[in-house]
């Protein structure tokens, strides 16, 4: 639920937030989970649709807003543009998979270490006969 008070002061009003661009012809783009609460003191902050975040920075609720991204996954998944849009749940199986390829890996070196030393070990055995 957004925030019905700020620092003890009320909220009178509880707005979506303009983004600070248009949409393609001109339209206003409004931003619904980042909302534009005006005080009772007349100063206005920004908080978050789904808890009680507020911010004064209007820049620090959409990084907030990935914290409810568990719920959405569907829609989280469908912009995976950069590691900013990325849920926790994506970092840490991306994390797992590196974990997984790393090791892959170490037993591949192991592998190849094996087969050197067992080469060298027959390059001397012949190079003892000859
Ligand atoms: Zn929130």
């Amino acid at each position: 639920m957004t925030a019905t008070e700020v620092g003890g002061v009320a909220v009178v009003s509880d707005e979506p937030t303009r983004a600070p661009f248009d949409a393609p012809g001109g339209k206003a783009v409004f931003w619904q989970q980042i909302r534009t609460l005006t005080l009772a003191d007349g100063t206005t902050a920004f908080g978050c649709v789904h808890c009680d975040y507020t911010s004064a920075n209007r820049n620090s609720i959409r990084p907030h807003l990935h914290r409810h991204n568990g719920k959405r996954r569907g829609a989280a998944r469908t912009v995976k543009t950069a590691a900013s849009s990325l849920s926790l749940a994506d970092l840490i199986e991306k994390a797992e998979q590196i974990d997984a390829l790393a090791a892959d890996r170490d037993a591949w070196k192991a592998r190849a270490r094996e087969a050197e030393k067992k080469l060298r070990m027959l390059r001397n055995a012949l190079g003892g006969a000859a």
